[in-house]
């Protein structure tokens, strides 16, 4: 853990092993942080959160800048250890990492355009000013899906804004947080103004939560937690930021370019072995498209090698563990018991002597599927991908708009006045127009309805770091 710019143990030396969900192997261990821990970094941030906000907007842009060049030196060492710890195939993970670097060079930029206002004053011996401040001490708690990205994606704009942070990573890929703090440290950061604290998420995480100093909250996880956490914030009146689950529609129009839309169901379901909180979880393809959807899809899907993502040529890695590997089993096994037919894949191994690793599934295509079936209300978060037929533009709006989260929905049609409509109409907060990969670092990315609060990325996303002070001058 870092805390206060040291590396420090847990009290007691208690760890935790970090494993390779493709073999099974130990990689390491990180401290086993707990209440005490979590109260040292809070304190540090604290303490140094008054300095870092007084510097010159320059200035943090310039430690920013530096974190953004190391982690393009560094971006091979970065991304083995997201191979080993996460799974995702390594051209993967060096993508990632390279997302990741861009929060920090896009903050770099953006720290310096955290402007302020003058507002016309109703009186004439009277002045408005508006000024843009750090909200202050930021906790941020990120998952396993993306380990660089998510630990980016918050603390660049934190820091821009001129917030101390403290970091909760996920416990199953602590090792990539780790390297980017010993970036974070080359690039000489003031000590306390970040701080990683890894080990129990619940008693990290209350700690946290419960602290009047800690000012924000953010969070990019699973629907369930994120609700805990929006409670938890209400006795200090925290400012939230949620990042939660997603059960993204994929609409393919008859008038749709079918390779363009094949491209994009499989890049938008399969990156990360389909864990990803946009990805694609609801295939809707109108009647007239269906056959010819399928017959492309299932050649498409011979191309996704399965295997360990160190391997050359691998595009499929593990799932992340037993749990997730099992959500995929019994979505397949509920939507066949109500009707669906397996038209691709279907099949899920176990290759690793280790009960929560190895587990591997192949892309599989389901055909006939309806509302009912578990797979079109929960998200999978696996390569599984269930079509359904669809009629009419109302009905699959409908049909799409029908649940409580809004994350990312996507579309394909050639038709320029479909494709305004239908975005307008979708009730998500991110939409691909023929595009199954919209993430970028200068967009805002975030939800409608239970799939959060606040947007990341772009301009947007330092607002989430900054309180609007009015001063009222009379002269
Ligand atoms: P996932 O299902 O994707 O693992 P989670 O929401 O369980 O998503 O986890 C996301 C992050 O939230 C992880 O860093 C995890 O350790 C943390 N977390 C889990 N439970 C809690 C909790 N009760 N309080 C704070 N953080 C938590």
């Amino acid at each position: 853990m870092y805390i206060n710019g040291e590396w420090i143990e847990a009290q007691g030396q208690k760890s935790l092993e970090v494993i390779n969900p493709a073999t099974g192997e130990v990689l390491g261990t990180v401290p086993k942080g707990g209440k005490v821990e979590a109260e040292s970094a809070i304190q540090a941030a604290h303490d140094a959160f008054s300095g870092w906000a007084s510097l010159t907007a320059a200035s943090r842009a310039a430690y920013l800048k530096k974190a953004y060049d190391l982690m393009v030196d560094h971006q091979d060492e970065i991304a083995q250890i997201m191979t080993l710890e996460q799974g995702k195939p390594l051209a993967e993970a060096k993508g990632e990492v390279m997302y990741a670097a861009s929060f920090m060079e896009w903050y770099a930029e953006e720290a310096k355009r955290i402007y302020g206002e003058m507002i016309p004053a109703s009186k004439e011996n009277k002045r408005i000013m508006v000024l843009r401040q750090p909200v202050g001490v930021t906790a941020a708690i990120t998952p396993w899906n993306f380990p660089a990205a998510m630990v980016t994606r918050k603390l660049a704009p934190a820091l821009a804004a001129g917030c101390t942070v403290i970091l909760k990573p996920a416990s199953q890929t602590p090792l990539t947080a780790v390297k980017i703090f010993e970036l974070l440290e080359m690039a000489g950061l003031p000590k306390g103004v970040v701080n990683l604290v890894t080990g129990s998420a619940g008693e990290v995480g209350n700690t946290l939560m419960e602290d009047p100093r800690v000012r924000k909250i953010t969070f990019t996880g699973s629907t369930e937690v994120g609700k805990v956490l929006i409670k938890q914030s209400a006795d200090t009146v925290k400012r939230v930021s949620m990042e939660l689950g997603g059960h993204a529609p994929l609409i393919v129009f008859d008038d749709a370019d079918i390779e363009q839309a094949v491209e994009g169901a499989a890049a938008s379901k399969l990156r990360n072995c389909g864990q990803v909180c946009i990805a694609s979880n609801r295939f809707y393809v109108q009647e007239g498209i269906l056959e010819a959807f399928v017959e492309k899809l299932k050649l498409r899907l011979r191309d996704y090698k399965i295997g360990n993502g160190m391997e050359e040529g691998v595009l499929i890695g593990p799932m992340i563990d037993r749990r997730g590997f099992e959500k995929v089993e019994s979505h397949i096994r509920d939507a066949v018991e109500k009707g669906a037919q397996i038209a691709a894949g279907g099949q899920g191994y176990h290759r690793a002597d280790h009960e929560d690793a190895g587990f591997f599934f192949e892309p599989t295509v389901l055909t006939g599927v309806k509302e009912h079936m578990a797979v079109m209300s929960e998200e999978t978060f696996g390569p599984l991908i269930p079509i359904v037929a669809f009629k009419t533009e109302e009905e699959v709006l409908q049909a799409a708009n029908d649940t409580p989260y809004g994350l990312a929905a996507y579309l394909f049609t050639q038709s320029l006045s479909r494709a305004f409509r239908v975005s307008e109409k979708l009730e998500y907060g991110i939409i691909g127009v023929n595009d199954g990969l919209p993430a970028t670092a200068q967009a805002p990315f975030g939800g409608f309805k239970e799939s959060g609060i606040g947007r990341e990325g772009g301009h947007y996303g330092i607002d989430a770091f900054l309180e609007t002070k009015y001063i009222s001058i009379g002269i």
